[in-house]
């Protein structure tokens, strides 16, 4: 056999797998059946412009090994997440804090924004929320729902809040300061030359087939390698013999414009209302903080996904987190085959996690 691992999917999972087994003086042959690496944090040059192709991708850890493992092979800036709501023309930032508040009820304190949540809170009765509509407001009181939760919860999940189930939303972040910076990890940026730079990075030296479909050569390609490293959807792998297991999907309609320097001002704008069709328009330049002439606009638009659709968000509930410890279980019995990554554990990664959990298994294999 000519590998010791056959990877395939050259995203992050792969990608770090690889470069971490490559290392350590294992042959890798690394596939892919799209035409670029990278995985869903591609990005694509336009000029001075990287292209988030598969929605924006901001890199945030809490973990100081990560960040510094990640930036062995790029360099980061100093981008922070600052989202704004635009609920029919009207500005409020994002996540919920103090400048939210604030624009939603000129209150100026704390305390102050606290009573009126507090004060939205009672039409429940101490009621326990029946549904999504419900547990919105038990948790930020009935306007901050009405004009910044409703609309954009519809459309991301096809149903109106009342058809939805109360545990998706569990928690709220909300904060009591004047502090828009959506995550609270220390570390956070974006690649100053993208993610597909730090992804040429990684897979330095390391042979890669694009193109290529691991389940329509599968023999052929099976007879490669030793191990297999599978990152693509695990039920697809077994032909979905016990059933598909259920994603939400995404459309993007992207537009360049020559002549508008800047179109919005920030990087993710929210459309939180119900009628306009997108849920945000993404500006990408702002990642970088480029001056370029023109700009990139991408109106992302929730959809329903069907078996064909590419895949994005895992729909984990009950039924389908059963079907996914069958499919587990038949994974388990696969000799010298490693399912990882959002797809091959159904799971939703952040990038940095995908990283953690890439190395976790390399030294795994490592110390075999
Ligand atoms: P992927 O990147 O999906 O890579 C899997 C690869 O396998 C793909 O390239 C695919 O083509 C290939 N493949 C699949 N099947 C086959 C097959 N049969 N044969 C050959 N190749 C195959 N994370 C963050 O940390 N910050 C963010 O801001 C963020 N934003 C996101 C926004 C959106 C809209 C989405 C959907 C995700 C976001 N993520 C974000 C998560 C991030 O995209 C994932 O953590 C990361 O992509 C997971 O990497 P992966 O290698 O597991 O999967």
């Amino acid at each position: 056999m000519k590998y010791d691992y056959l990877i395939v999917g050259a995203g992050l999972y792969g990608a770090v797998f690889a470069r971490q087994m490559t290392d350590a003086g294992r042959r890798c042959l690394v596939i892919d059946k799209r035409a670029h690496i990278g995985g869903n944090s591609y990005t694509r040059s336009a000029g001075e412009i990287q292209v988030h192709v598969y929605g924006p991708h901001i890199f945030h850890t809490a973990r100081k090994e990560i960040w510094d493992y990640a930036s062995r092979f790029t360099e980061f800036n100093h981008f922070r997440t600052e989202p704004v709501a635009n609920y029919k023309g009207q500005l409020y930032n994002l996540p919920f804090n103090m400048n939210t508040f604030h624009q939603m009820w000129e209150v100026i304190t704390p305390a102050e924004a606290q009573a009126e949540i507090e004060r939205q809170r009672a039409e429940l009765n101490g009621r326990e929320p029946s549904n999504l509509e419900e547990q919105a407001i038990s948790l930020v009181g009935r306007d901050i729902y009405e004009r910044l939760i409703k609309g954009y919860t519809q459309k991301q999940w096809g149903r109106p809040c009342t058809e939805l189930p109360a545990f998706i939303i569990r928690r709220l972040p909300v904060r009591f300061r004047y502090d828009n910076n959506y995550f609270n990890d220390p570390y956070q940026g974006i690649p100053v030359h993208g993610y597909t730079a730090m992804a040429e990075r990684l897979l330095e030296g390391i042979e890669v087939r694009l193109e290529t479909d691991y389940l329509e050569h599968r023999e052929e390609l099976r007879s490669l390698a030793k191990n297999l490293v599978y990152t693509g959807t695990i039920d697809g792998y077994f032909g979905f013999k016990l059933g598909t297991l259920e994603y939400r999907s995404l459309r993007f309609e992207t537009d360049t414009l020559p002549y508008v320097d800047n179109y919005q001002g920030i990087a993710i704008m929210n459309f939180t209302d119900a009628e306009t069709p997108y849920t945000r328009i993404i500006e990408h330049k702002h990642f970088t903080f480029s001056e370029c002439r023109g700009t990139v606009i991408t109106r992302e638009y929730s959809s329903t996904w069907k078996p064909g659709d590419e895949p994005y968000y895992p729909v984990n509930d009950a039924k389908n987190q059963a079907l996914y410890e069958r499919y587990k279980e038949l994974a388990s019995r696969e000799e010298g085959v490693i399912f990882g990554g959002r797809l091959g554990e159904y799971r939703y990664y952040n990038m940095d996690e995908v990283i953690a959990r890439a190395l976790e298994e390399a030294s795994r294999q490592t110390e075999k």
